[in-house]
């Protein structure tokens, strides 16, 4: 019989509803706080920055939100994504655990991201704002917003980090096929970017600083909101088809995943995927250990303390309690531009703190590696940033060739890298290197957090 390697699902299969896992969890997350008094906010105190619809979905407690029709319709552009079954990969490995894939990278930005992307774009458009402010790293996220502006006919502008605008100059043209309008991060377009430049000419910016730029112009706007493209719980929610669709199709293959293995960023695509599997595991229905992986030299859920910090560098966001490097804590600039956040979402650290998630961090030339071996058996050059959940897959894989286990390990392959091509040229050059996380200038920035008296 031929071996399958793909389970496709029909359009009738894609999910009508997002999943909510708040309701789900043993213990609710700590509330989001005013910046300024440290109470808990409220709906009005985010309209300046999202519409009404967003901000209800940020703190509801339904189970389930259904998709609108106008928003399915443009899923409905490339999903249901595809499941693959990594046979060629298990082959090289030698071993007997069956590695399966849930491919993002088929969508109009090549990741996970659109699926966010495309309700913040229908709401905002639905509120009647005009313009979207956003910031990115690796460009994926301004990449999937310039996409879903242009589907309600917005306009887009991005904040883009500057180690990455420089590093990956076709992300940028790729924003602006989708019509966004491209700065790099800092710029001299706003008064905290200037300020950063003043201090340092050199800055290589970063996500944090990013978001600064993006909210400030947005705040001043009446006709402008802010988008962001992971960390808050209405984006990992719109990531939740993902996992949804993975459901369907593990079952399709007859397996029950027992690891199931992401990269985590801000840890949207991770939750896109493992959430509605971690609703079968709290319903008892299946047990698998959920794993979240992040670079060595930006360790957040590893190595970051578990507190309440301002999702910016700049200081202007809500507290979030959340593990955390330290608000003005600039990693190196890894080549997974996409995991360089010096939080982790709310959501997964609650989540983590529950003992319901493990976690681990690696070094980015085991990554490449493993993203290499993947490229030669199963034809997709992944993006650095699924690299991390590979690493940890092959090793997964390999132990259990030691130990003879035949254990499913299902991963999140978020995106494709063949516009990260420069990356893999350095990694092949011998020039990528791995950086060394310091402590101490993480225990330096912790002394920033902000003070508060609970
Ligand atoms: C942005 C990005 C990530 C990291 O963000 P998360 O919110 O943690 O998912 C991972 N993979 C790809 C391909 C990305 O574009």
């Amino acid at each position: 019989m031929a071996e399958q390697s793909r389970y496709l699902l029909n359009d009738d299969q894609v999910p009508t509803s997002w999943y909510n896992i708040v309701p789900d969890l043993p213990a609710p997350p700590p509330p989001p706080l005013h910046p300024a008094t440290h109470q808990p906010i409220g709906p009005d105190d985010l309209a300046p920055l999202f519409p009404m619809d967003l901000i209800l979905q940020e703190v509801s407690q339904d189970r389930y939100v259904p998709i609108p029709d106008e928003v399915r319709d443009v899923y409905l552009l490339w999903r249901a994504t595809p499941l693959h079954r990594a046979h060629r990969l298990e082959r090289a490995l030698g071993t007997p655990a069956r590695i399966y894939y849930k491919y993002e990278g088929t969508s109009p930005a090549g990741s996970h991201k659109p699926n966010t992307a495309v309700p913040q774009a229908y709401y905002n458009a639905k509120a009647g704002i005009r313009r979207l402010t956003t910031e990115t790293g690796a460009g994926q996220w301004g990449t999937a917003l310039s996409f879903a502006a242009a589907q309600y006919g917005i306009d887009c502008e991005i904040w883009q980090v500057r180690a990455s605008y420089d590093q990956k100059p076709y992300r940028r043209a790729m924003m602006e096929a989708f019509g966004g309008t491209v700065h790099p991060s800092p710029s001299d377009v706003t008064e905290y970017g200037r300020k950063m430049l003043a201090e340092d000419p050199t800055n290589p910016g970063s996500l944090g600083i990013a978001i600064t730029e993006a909210v400030e112009v947005a705040a001043q706007d009446p006709d402008s909101r802010y988008a962001l493209g992971s960390v808050l719980n209405h984006v990992l929610m719109h990531q939740t088809v993902i996992g949804e669709e993975a459901l369907l199709q593990m079952a399709m293959a007859g397996d029950v995943p027992d690891v199931i293995i992401g990269c985590t960023g801000g840890g949207s695509n991770f939750a896109g995927l493992t959430f509605p599997f971690l609703r079968e595991k709290l319903a008892g229905t299946m047990d698998p250990e959920i794993r979240a992986v992040e670079p060595a030299s930006c360790p957040t859920l590893t190595k970051g303390t578990y507190a309440y910090d301002f999702g910016d560098t700049g200081g202007m966001t809500p507290l979030v309690k959340m593990h955390t490097l330290g608000h003005d804590f600039i990693p190196d600039p890894i080549h997974a531009g996409g995991l360089r956040y010096h939080g982790m979402a709310p959501l997964i650290s609650h989540i983590y703190e529950l003992g319901l998630i493990t976690a681990e961090s690696r070094l980015q030339r085991e990554c490449f590696a493993a993203g290499v071996q993947f490229a030669r058996t199963e034809g997709v050059v992944p993006g650095p940033e699924p690299t991390h959940a590979l690493a940890s897959t092959v090793d997964e894989a390999l132990r259990c060739k030691e130990t003879g286990e035949e254990k499913v390990i299902l991963t999140a392959l978020s995106g494709h890298g063949m516009l990260d091509m420069a990356a893999y040229d350095a990694y092949f050059a011998g020039e990528l290197v791995d950086h060394e996380f310091s402590d101490e200038l993480m225990a330096e920035a912790l002394t920033r957090l902000p003070q508060l008296d609970l």
